[in-house]
């Protein structure tokens, strides 16, 4: 728990004339970018070559990639003292690359962001507009998913509408990882121990005060996306069964309502051949209602085995990334 002393300190920091310099630092998680570095560091030197207010650090953290990403990062920080770079052991995936991003940054205030220009990094000096009027998070949220495909643009709608139904924290609609945080807000978010981490949830559990700037979201300005519908729809699997517990209680009242209703059946079915002495109708129905709750009990016992499963590699307690080497500048 931090001073008061200390936290009013920090609170002067905000205010431009108390002080002059702000460290910010980009997380940028990169996945087979060899094309698109070059770009988004001409970019962003660009952009900050006049803003002498910014101390900026660029934490770059290569996610396992196969391809020329690494050697053309080493060779741009021979270039600009900037930028460093978290190297991981192997592919750990864009959540755990984040994670390890937000680890190693220094900044007092810290912005992920996607290496394919994707996240204008324009947008970064009214965040921290927003950040000096006193907001902990400054949210990019896109005003449109025109360059996203269709099936991308119905499974996030999905993904929000469901999530938001039964899980809490809501998550705010078309964010991304793409948004300024203070530095309390990144401290919160190391302190959470779990090592399964799905950003975009932390991120709204840790909450703080918050406010949104919206923007129209540019297409990639090189190669592809990396998440493909299989690895959209884990991640979304993820997302639910991280911050909700609802897939597992639905069962109840479903094997209850069931249950009463074959018991009303029964009980009709008794009534007919007692009062009427109807016969028994064929063996159709009967297979129909073993077949149906057959196959309700297999998905029953799928979502149970999701959340079993999380929850045994949960408790390895592994870390949910390792760095194989930091690259700092002259080091
Ligand atoms: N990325 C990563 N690890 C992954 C997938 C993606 O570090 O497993 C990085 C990628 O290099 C990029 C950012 O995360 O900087 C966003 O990826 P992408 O553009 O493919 O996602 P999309 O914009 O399609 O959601
Ligand atoms: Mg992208």
């Amino acid at each position: 728990m931090k001073s008061p002393q200390l936290l009013l300190s920090e609170e002067a920091c905000r205010d431009l004339s108390q002080c002059p310099v702000l460290n910010l630092s980009l997380i940028v998680p990169v996945y087979n970018e060899e094309d698109t570095v070059d770009i988004f560091v001409d970019r962003v030197s660009l952009m900050f070559a006049d803003a002498s207010d910014l101390q900026l650090e660029l934490i770059f953290v290569n996610d396992g990639s196969c391809d020329d990403t690494l050697t053309r990062l080493l060779s741009r920080q021979r270039q600009d003292g900037r930028i460093r770079i978290v190297d991981l052991a192997r592919h750990f995936g864009k959540e755990s690359a984040l994670s390890a991003g937000l680890d190693a940054a220094t900044g007092r205030v810290l912005v992920p962001i996607d290496v394919d220009l994707q996240d204008p990094p324009e947008l970064i000096f009214e965040m921290i507009t927003h950040w000096r009027q006193g907001f902990d998070v400054v949210i990019a949220r896109r005003s449109h998913r025109g360059s996203d495909s269709w099936t991308k643009r119905q499974s996030a709608t999905w993904f929000y509408r469901i999530h938001n139904w039964i899980a809490e924290p809501k998550l705010p609609e078309n964010a991304g990882d793409f948004r300024l945080m203070d530095r309390m807000v990144v401290d919160a978010l190391g302190d959470l121990p779990e090592s399964r981490r799905f950003m975009k949830g932390l991120f709204a559990w840790v909450g703080f005060r918050t406010t949104f700037i919206d923007y129209v979201r540019p297409p990639r300005i090189s190669g592809t996306s990396k998440f493909n519908g299989w690895r959209l729809w884990n991640l979304a699997l993820e997302g639910l069964t991280s911050f909700s517990t609802a897939p597992l209680r639905i069962w109840t009242y479903l094997g209850g309502v069931v249950a009463v209703a074959s018991l009303l059946y029964g009980a009709f079915i008794a009534m007919q051949v007692l009062v009427h002495g109807v016969d028994l109708p064929g063996y159709a129905s009967v297979f129909v209602a073993v077949t149906f709750l057959g196959g309700l009990q297999l998905i029953g016992i799928g979502i149970v085995g999701e959340y079993l499963g999380r929850a045994y590699l949960e408790s390895k307690r592994r870390p949910c990334y390792l760095v194989r080497r930091i690259y700092d500048s002259g080091g």
